[in-house]
């Protein structure tokens, strides 16, 4: 089989294209080929027995001569990522010898365990941000195209002690229902094999559903493969856990939040599961006892062996399958509603578009570009759109990426039950997020089309024109690269305060940066790397400006790690931003606007934020939090002229500690009258504010759990300015609002002054783990625009036109 592996990507490449594979082929390929399977391991690094079991699982296909052994390795190709992040696992071995023996043994990481992600590192395959994604991506969809995937996985340790498919509720309306099928066979052949070895605690159907895009287990779904998650009870790290027995006589299912016995502390038994009630889907529940990192490896090898097993027995089935799924969706959207889906190259910026498509491409999606205009559901399309026609084989998934989601607001198991939460998120259209235009066309037409046969093209950079000074456009994430870089360098930038024009058509909306003091070569050579269309000027003296400073930027982040704060120093890497990591004893030390002009505090609680980790566990050097000290501080920086940036629901922070203004007015809901979990949202911008410069009057927030603001009743006259609201309008663009009336008019992005300095509050997920481009600006424009009019002789307001 090794000698063969290429020919065995040749079948499955056969398989997953039916337009050039004829049935006759395909039932040739089903009968003598091998299924493909891939296995990963260990994307959270501190889920330990997961890549423990690779190491067993290959010395035994390699060296194990049975019955059992062979007929797998006749039948089936098996793929292994041992670990899909090792500089994690790398690091929770390294803490777990720290800890061993010390009151500390087994707790967790002060830090993330991934450079950026942390757990979230789970959270990435429809936007491919991190390397450890894109690595799989290459051989999911580009190099194997297995038939299946199993992505390996621990959940928490007080009840169940395996998690294996079939999923909850609700399905995702665009995964063809074979692939449910398969899903369910495939996962209750895993709990076939636990129960076979007579291992107690095997649960399906409930804990994670079909919904959600972002796993890697899921992402396999709309390309017609069968991803499979199974989730195995954690032990602490590396230490067994004990957990007290339930006794017979008191196997009751007992009311949510109640407790049988103490609480954990060090030394002390775990209190016993809660969920023993036996069920069809948990025929077996688990009682207590004592759980080792061993029985973690013995339960993901068994559901392994399960697994390895069936897709040897059902070789046939499973490849005959892929193909006609693959087939079925080409025929499903032959006709139309919809047909396809137009990215147009502008107005926007035409490189985002191009990494929109170089993203689907990435999933092997196939797109093609327009040779001469087109009309499309009576629509006129330039020539040079991208048009990304879903009759084809992943067709699917392409639709559920590109449309909005619309997540069922059926509560479950009935009409009108409180609320089951979803997943994660229920948004993803990633036109929404990235700032794209994508246009869904319903009914079939014509046009010229060529096939792009590489990644996207992003058209090159240039400085047009000639004069004394530069102008790049506000609107491109890629510009606040250019100004980091030129900041670096010494040149001289400000934004123009007022819309500029050039001639010959280049009109620049407010905000074009104007750089003064630089060269031009090194103006052509920054222009022509990050592909920005500058140009030269002779700028009038009297345009009225905004200069624009190297800021002193310092990005909190807590004991514990911050999954926020690590893709918000991913966000700032990729834009070339100078910044600090503060932990608390810089916030404690005092002093903050002498060291820093920034300040950002990441989503958090508030509890978390002031008061540290204060479990037993932790070791004491990674217990503070910013306490009474860094709140003083954090107000004396703002009179004294600094800008506080808060994300997210930190905004509470800023109310409840620093005196912000403002109310949240769904804060305390219940959630049967606002509910929001993770959607995309309608938001009105106020462009002729600096901190909406480069932004389209209208653009899309992630709103996650976040909340609505409106200035507190007793401060009327309090100096807010609210930059981005959500407009008096229907407000959901994807996903799932509940209680949206409650959130019409309320103020998303707010600037309080206070003293010389400012907060200034991005209450949605204006970074949501590196994947909201579209709305980055905000948080940029926020960071130079603070120090700039702090810097300032007069106030801002009589520059500002406003
Ligand atoms: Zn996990």
């Amino acid at each position: 089989t090794i000698r063969d592996l290429p020919r065995y990507q040749a079948m499955q490449r056969e398989l997953a294209d039916p337009r050039v594979t004829s049935p006759a082929r395909a039932e040739e390929i089903a009968l003598t080929g091998k299924t493909v399977v891939l296995i990963g391991a260990n994307v959270h690094a501190t889920e330990i027995g997961t890549n423990q079991v690779m190491n067993d699982l290959i010395h035994r296909l390699a060296t194990e001569r049975s019955a059992w052994v062979d007929h797998l390795l006749e039948h089936a190709v098996v793929l292994l990522i041992p670990s899909q992040n090792p500089d994690g696992q790398r690091m929770v071995v390294e803490w777990y010898r720290r800890n061993l023996g010390t009151p500390y043994e087994g707790s967790p990481l002060p830090h993330l365990y991934h450079k950026y992600a942390g757990h979230d590192n789970n959270r990435d395959s429809y936007m491919l941000t991190l390397v450890e994604t894109r690595y799989l991506n290459q051989v999911l969809y580009q190099e194997w195209l297995p038939e299946v995937y199993l992505d390996t996985h621990q959940m928490g340790n007080r009840n169940a002690r395996i998690f294996v498919p079939p999923f909850k509720n609700p399905p995702n309306p665009n995964v063809d229902p074979l692939i449910w099928t398969q899903v369910n066979q495939l996962g209750q052949a895993m709990a076939s094999k636990l129960h076979e070895a007579d291992k107690p605690g095997v649960i399906w159907g409930e804990l994670y559903s079909g919904f959600w895009q972002g796993a890697n287990n899921t992402n396999p779904w709309w390309h017609n493969m069968v991803g499979l998650l199974t989730e195995v009870a954690s032990a602490d790290l590396g230490t067994p856990i004990r957990q007290q027995r339930v006794s017979a006589s008191r196997r009751l299912r007992l009311p949510r939040g109640e407790s049988l016995g103490p609480r954990r502390g060090l030394g002390l038994p775990l209190a016993p599961p809660r969920d023993i009630q036996a069920r069809m889907n948990y025929p077996r529940p688990w009682l207590g006892g004592l759980w080792t990192p061993a029985d973690v490896v013995e339960y993901h090898a068994l559901a392994m062996d399960g697994l390895l097993e069936s897709v040897a027995n059902n070789r046939t089935t499973l490849k005959r399958n892929f193909y006609a799924m693959n087939q079925r969706a080409i025929e499903r959207f032959a006709g139309g509603s919809p047909y396809a889906f137009v990215i147009p190259p502008g107005p926007g910026d035409p490189a985002a578009a191009a990494r929109l498509v170089r993203l689907l491409q990435a999933e092997a999606a196939e797109v093609d570009v327009a040779e001469a205009p087109f009309v499309a559901d009576g629509t006129v399309h330039p020539a040079g759109s991208y048009v990304v026609r879903l009759a084809q084989p992943f067709g699917r998934w392409v639709k559920d990426v590109l449309e909005p989601q619309r997540y069922p607001d059926i509560r479950w198991p009935y009409p009108g039950a409180p609320i089951d939460k979803p997943y994660d998120v229920t948004a993803w259209s990633l036109g929404m997020l990235m700032g794209v235009d994508t246009v869904q066309v319903e009914r079939p037409f014509e046009a010229e089309l060529r096939p792009l046969d590489g990644p996207a093209a992003i058209p090159p950079g240039q400085v047009a024109g000639s004069g004394d000074a530069f102008v790049i456009p506000h609107d491109a994430n890629r510009s606040f690269t250019a100004l980091n870089r030129l900041l670096a360098a010494g040149a001289s930038v400000s934004w123009a305060t007022e819309e500029l024009d050039l001639g010959s058509g280049r009109r620049y909306g407010r905000g074009a940066m104007l750089v003064a003091g630089a060269q031009r070569a090194g103006m052509v050579e920054i222009a022509a790397d990050l592909r920005l269309l500058g140009a030269a000027a002779d700028i009038p003296d009297e345009l009225p400006r905004l200069p624009i400073h190297a800021p002193r930027v310092a990005l909190y982040e807590p004991w514990g790690g911050s999954m926020d704060a690590g893709w918000t120093r991913l966000v700032l890497d990729q834009h070339e931003f100078p910044y600090v990591h503060a932990r608390s004893a810089d916030l404690r030390a005092g002093d903050l606007y002498d060291r820093f002009d920034v300040v950002i505090l990441p989503e958090m609680n508030s509890v978390h934020l002031i008061q540290g980790l204060r479990a037993p566990n932790v070791r004491p050097e990674y217990r503070d939090g910013i306490g009474a000290p860094g709140i003083h501080n954090l107000l004396r920086f703002v009179e004294e002229g600094g800008t506080l940036i808060t994300l997210g629901n930190t905004a509470a922070f800023a109310i409840e500690h620093l005196g912000a203004p403002l109310v949240n007015v769904v804060r305390g809901q219940s959630e049967e009258a606002f509910y929001c979990p993770g959607s995309i949202l309608r938001l009105a911008i106020d462009v002729t504010h600096p901190l909406g410069y480069g932004m389209p009057r209208e653009a899309d927030a992630m709103f996650v759990a976040n909340g609505g603001y409106r200035t507190a009743r007793t401060r009327r006259n309090a100096d807010v300015r609210v930059v981005a609201r959500y407009p008096d309008a229907p407000l959901l663009r994807s996903g799932w609002l509940v209680g949206e009336e409650r959130l019409r008019g309320t103020g998303a992005v707010m600037e309080v002054s206070s003293g010389k300095g400012r907060i200034i509050l991005h209450t949605f997920r204006v970074q949501h783990r590196s994947q909201t481009e579209g709305t980055f600006r905000l948080l940029f424009n926020s960071i130079f625009y603070g120090p700039a009019v702090s810097g300032l002789d007069t106030p801002f307001s009589t520059l500002d036109a406003h």
